[in-house]
């Protein structure tokens, strides 16, 4: 048994931990757990926690239904929402098959594999996501959701309950060992905004996970609903989860060159390309629901045309402005993955395309400096600014053709994954809306 391990044994033993509870996630991003008594923890790390993998969608064909559940001491936390005395901590888990072989469709090793590439090629991979979501009061059901409050951007609302809720998730997430970097109203009416400090992609991908449960539990405990669905209120903006990335080698950010313009390197350039270049076949994965695409082309800050800018909101990829003495903190942001996204393998495929780019020394095109929104479809075509896909079904039609998204998901995912969108799709496609009816019925 490692020190790790060890630790965690102490722990559950002091603080009179009652169950522990196993995390995973399965393709569609979706948290999944089973508690344990503490008394099976050893063998827990010794061989796994055995489970019908068939329950879990996407993580077995029914010939591999026996697996294994194995918990990563690194990752060991109390949940503070279950209260102090004889109460729950989590760890994640990797999930194996029954003769030890990682399983091939659990998300975590995909991103696991991918952050192995980038390390094959020097670098270590970091990520700082912006995630925003809604407060809602409790949902009744048939009727449109009800928005907390009225508030917009970085609207200071004195005893507001965005502002009292913030700061509860934040102590969370802190209890938690996640560190908050800055929260604020955002400008949909009940949306917020909390973004997590940067910290290698595997650490921010678990943290994510964390964060849905975190502030779920935080908003039924004061009576609120919190969701992370891109786009629940037609006319204001959806949720994105803009991720701000940067490649290190050892303890330097081999995005940073003082020397270039906006202060990034080659590497940066050349990553960014391979962002744009793959952007449209990665797109199902970043933005993986049909309401999805109501946010990309919903206008409201969200990005629908392939370009980069420095520090322009309408663009794909953004350079957030840095001080040029802080080298560490350059840093690219794509702004298309939104907040219902599966982390893990958002960040794979993300990782993946910039990854390509250096390998193949892609060059980055002209950036945008204005609004591409206001431009016209001829002036967008003349600059070689392409959409994004404009449906799932679009999405996946582009998916499908990637051998980039293939490779770095690995048959299984890639096979599950598109099956279940195509089914998302014809489900979704099957619908009488209330558009139609509205617009149609009256006339035709
Ligand atoms: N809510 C916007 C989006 O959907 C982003 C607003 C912002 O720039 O933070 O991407
Ligand atoms: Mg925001
Ligand atoms: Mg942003």
């Amino acid at each position: 048994m490692d020190k790790q391990q060890e630790y965690v044994l102490r722990s559950v033993e002091e603080r009179d931990i009652r169950f522990i509870r196993l995390w995973f996630t399965d393709v569609l991003g979706i948290l999944k757990s089973v508690a344990i008594a503490p008394a099976e923890l050893e063998n827990a790390f010794a061989e796994g926690i055995g489970f019908d993998g068939s329950a879990v969608e996407g993580l077995t064909r029914v010939y591999e239904a026996d697996m294994l559940a194995i918990p990563d001491p690194t990752t060991y936390q109390v949940l503070p929402w279950r209260g102090d005395r004889q109460g729950a901590a989590r760890m994640f888990c990797d999930i194996h098959l029954p003769d030890g072989e990682a399983a091939l469709s659990d998300p975590r090793q995909v991103l696991k594999r991918t952050l192995d590439k980038a390390s094959e090629q020097g670098f270590t991979f970091y990520t700082h996501p912006e995630i925003e979501f809604y407060l809602f009061k409790p949902l009744e059901e048939g009727k449109l959701p009800r928005p907390v409050d009225q508030a917009g951007y970085f609207d200071n609302v004195p005893r507001g309950t965005a502002h009292e809720f913030r700061r509860t998730a934040i102590t969370t997430l802190e209890e938690m060992g996640i560190s908050v970097e800055f929260s604020h109203h955002e400008a949909g009416p009940g949306q917020n905004e909390i973004d997590l400090r940067y910290a290698d992609a595997l650490t921010t991908a678990d943290n994510i996970m964390t964060f849905r449960t975190a502030i779920k539990e935080v908003a039924l405990e004061q009576g609120l609903y919190a969701s992370f669905m891109p786009k629940p209120l037609a006319n204001a903006p959806g949720s994105g989860m803009h991720t701000h990335l940067s490649l290190f080698e050892g303890d330097r950010n081999a995005f940073h060159d003082p020397a270039a313009e906006f202060g990034l390197s080659t590497v940066a350039r050349q990553f960014m390309a391979g962002l744009l270049a793959h952007a449209p076949e990665i797109t199902a994965v970043t933005n993986q629901h049909v309401n999805s695409y109501k946010r990309l082309w919903g206008g409201a800050e969200a990005p629908s045309y392939v370009c980069w800018g420095s520090n322009n909101r309408s663009a794909l990829v953004r350079i957030p402005i840095h001080k040029p003495t802080k080298g560490q903190s350059a840093r690219v942001e794509y702004r298309a993955i939104d907040s219902a996204a599966n982390p893990y393998l958002a960040f794979s495929v993300i990782l993946a395309a910039g990854l390509k780019g250096i390998k193949e020394g892609y060059e980055l095109p002209d950036g945008a400096e204005d609004d591409v929104w206001e431009l016209s479809a001829a002036e967008r075509k003349a600059m070689g600014y392409e959409p994004l896909p404009s449906s799932l079904a679009e999405a996946v039609g582009v998916m499908e053709k990637s051998e980039l998204v293939a490779e770095t998901l690995g048959e299984s995912v890639f096979d599950f994954f598109l099956r279940n969108k195509r089914e998302e799709w014809t489900a979704y496609r099957s619908q009488v809306t209330p558009f139609e009816l509205e617009r149609y019925l009256g006339v035709l």
